[in-house]
């Protein structure tokens, strides 16, 4: 079986094919038998790419220097339970943090309150069930939850000991990248989104899978020979560029395959814009198409 559509065929199994019977009151136009039908054989290409890869980024981090025995220890513990490990230690110094706030003994303006001590909360009215009472909000001033009328807190980067260590920290993770798309040739929007449906979720044949790469033959029965991609192999190219760069690839499963597509159009008569069909073999085997309605 091929996957070749072709106009013997296409008059044989569809014919007539007609578009623009809506707008015409004299049938429209077969695009298998009117003059001037110019037929391109296009193809489609179909990605379905896995990459895994090993991303290290390293950066540096300001820590107490009484933590950083127990950080040598064990690492930091980062978002995503992704941990990071520490590569070295910078020589003591006076933390960045508190050492411009001006107060003494390692502390730093409170955040929650800004440096007022204080904060406003918002007493409830009273509701009495029945009588629909009710009072307005009233306001009153109480000491800040965070630095209890303090006005300073504990500094957060040395825990108030004024010395900090910049530790070097490495991060590794495993970073999943999938891409699965159906990449057309020029055509009108309408057929485009019945063809990217048609196509998106099948198993492609293995005879219309493209070499990507070195070290892979996939088998080839002639189904594409003579079909333009236009640029849309050079695309797939940089798309798979992108997901095998910035880290290390550890495995990967990518699959390129061409579909080929005969698109038929024909001259708009009458002041009627040029009318588009396109023929394909269905993955199952059957010569099927779509119009530009
Ligand atoms: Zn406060
Ligand atoms: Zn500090």
């Amino acid at each position: 079986m091929t996957f070749r559509p072709t106009l013997e065929r296409a008059r044989a199994e569809l014919q007539p094919l007609v578009v623009g019977r809506a707008l015409h009151l004299f049938g429209g136009t077969d695009l298998l038998s009117a003059e001037g039908v110019e037929a391109r054989p296009l193809a489609a290409v179909i990605l379905r790419a896995a990459v895994l890869v090993k991303v290290v980024t390293e950066r540096e981090a300001e820590v107490g220097a009484d933590q950083q025995g127990a950080l040598a220890h064990r690492g930091v513990s980062g978002a995503g339970g992704s941990d990071e490990s520490v590569l070295g230690f910078s020589e003591p110094g006076r933390c960045t943090t508190c050492a411009l706030a001006g107060f003494d003994a390692g502390r730093i303006t409170c955040t929650v309150c800004g440096g007022s001590g204080t904060m406003e909360i918002f007493k409830h009215p009273t509701h009495t069930i029945g009588h629909h009472r009710r009072e307005a909000a009233t306001r009153e001033t109480v000491a800040c939850t965070a630095c209890h009328g303090a006005r300073t807190v504990v500094c957060p980067t040395c825990g108030g000991t004024r010395r900090t260590v910049r530790a070097r920290l490495r991060r590794v993770a495993f970073e999943p990248r999938l891409r699965q798309h159906v990449y057309l040739p020029s055509l009108r929007l309408a057929n485009d989104e019945r063809l990217v449906a048609r196509l998106a979720d099948c198993t492609p044949p293995e005879v219309l899978r493209l070499a990507v790469g070195a070290g892979e033959d996939p088998p080839d029965d002639g189904s594409l020979d003579g079909f333009d991609f236009e640029d849309r192999l050079e695309i797939v190219q940089r798309q798979l560029e992108a997901m095998f760069a910035d880290g290390e690839v550890v495995q990967h499963d990518c699959r390129v395959y061409g579909w080929p597509l005969l698109v038929l159009r024909a001259p708009g008569v009458h002041g009627a814009r040029e009318a588009e069909g396109v023929v394909f073999v269905e993955p199952a085997g059957a010569l099927a198409a779509l119009v530009d309605e």
